[in-house]
């Protein structure tokens, strides 16, 4: 049996809306980019949220607003994709990590009060697999201090924390409908936020610092525009809003599937001892990514024997901070983040995603316990503790 990694969830009801799109006028960002980010602000319960081209146009253009660059300090989690302190860099300020959560791989929030310095403008927390970091906790710990929470909320548009959403207790959520993320238009972005001045900001920033959009300039008569802010470029389309717009309208139903697979994958692991990160019980995870934890120094093994079974596997994340790039430039070593270095060297992402077949679910569970108790088995026998 063959199991892809992953497969979006287009359907008809997608393609109509694209077609739509195709036979009219706006192919640029237009009513259905509108439409899309009213119903995600709806969606979320916050002020108002703006499409664009990506997550990190988006998170970017947040930063930017907020006037960050050389000698800040941003604070964020060591175990992410490598574009959460990307952006950072590209606004010329420097990505402090943190350690993580040996449970959930979230950032650690007990690591971050020493993290923080006179420098600390933003604190970039990231809901890692889909559950979201005690945002109400973080907000606490910064409260008064003029720092600023940025969501990466690239894996988490339909979860809660403690009944809050993504955008709802922070500065700024930014998403990701890159190819493989929840919802999907191949690659776009959004940045949600109860600041409707941010919001403004960004609106000009990312289409030139122009001060009328296309479709303000045409809709009408024509009327002259102005610039009032060097922009960049980095606008949502009709086009990928014509994808996300009724994914959207499906995202709770959606869930509900990847819930349903994720905690079958649960019980059957549990019950074969073998280690996945926990969702808290004040949390209602977005179910993004299925992670198993494989034994000490067999996760490339394991990955391996699965692949061989045809079962599409990823690694969600090897950590920042021992990429060559940040290696060579901050002289980071392995030892400083000792919990995002053992779940990134043992991490190992599963197929799970709302169509897979039930007999492809269990397919990839007996699988993947038959060839993790193959790995497991230590090459000397186990002798008792001495006890002293
Ligand atoms: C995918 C991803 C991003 C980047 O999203 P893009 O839309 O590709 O820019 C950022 N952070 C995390 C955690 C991601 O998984």
């Amino acid at each position: 049996m063959k199991v892809p990694f992953y497969k979006h969830n287009l359907n008809e009801s997608d393609v109509a809306e694209l077609l739509d799109t195709l036979s009219g006028v706006f192919l640029t960002s237009g009513p259905k980019t509108q439409s899309f980010e009213q119903k995600l602000a709806t969606y979320l319960g916050v002020g108002g949220a703006l499409g664009t081209t990506s997550w990190t146009t988006a998170a970017f253009l947040v930063l930017k607003a907020w006037g960050i660059g050389p000698g800040d300090e941003v604070v964020l989690p060591a175990l992410t994709f490598i574009a959460s302190s990307n952006v950072v860099l590209h606004c010329g300020a420097k990505p402090v990590f943190v350690d993580v959560e040996s449970k959930t791989g979230n950032m650690d929030l007990s690591c971050v009060p020493s993290a923080l310095g006179p420098s600390t403008r933003v604190i970039l927390p990231v809901h890692l697999y889909g559950q979201m970091v005690d945002v109400a906790r973080l907000a606490q710990l910064v409260r008064d201090k003029g720092i600023k929470i940025l969501e990466d909320s690239a894996h988490c548009i339909e979860g809660t924390r403690k009944g809050a959403h993504p955008g709802q207790l922070s500065d700024a959520a930014c998403f990701s409908f890159y190819a493989t993320k929840n919802i999907t238009s191949g690659e776009g972005g959004a940045v949600a936020s109860n600041d409707l001045d941010l919001l403004e900001q960004i609106k000009l920033l990312r289409l030139h610092g122009m001060s009328l959009s296309a479709s303000d300039r045409y809709t009408s008569l024509y009327k002259h525009w102005d610039m009032t802010v060097l922009g960049y470029k980095a606008n949502m389309s009709d086009i990928q809003a014509a994808l996300l717009l009724h994914q959207l309208e499906r995202i709770d139903r959606l869930r509900e599937r990847k819930e349903e697979i994720c905690q079958y994958y649960e019980r059957e692991f549990k019950a074969a001892g073998i280690g996945f990160p926990q969702v808290e019980s004040d949390s209602i995870s977005a179910r993004h990514l299925f992670t198993i934890w494989a034994p000490p120094g067999q996760r490339d093994a394991l990955l391996g024997a699965l692949q061989k079974a045809e079962i599409g596997v990823a690694v969600n994340f090897r950590p920042v901070h021992l990429m060559s790039y940040y290696r060579e430039r901050f002289g980071y070593c392995p030892g400083m983040f000792p919990r995002a270095e053992r779940i990134g060297n043992q991490t190992l992402t599963l197929p799970m995603y709302p169509c897979l077949t039930d007999a492809q679910v269990e397919y990839v569970a007996k699988t993947t316990i038959l060839e993790y108790r193959r790995l497991d088995k230590p090459c000397t026998p186990r002798c008792p503790e001495p006890t002293l």
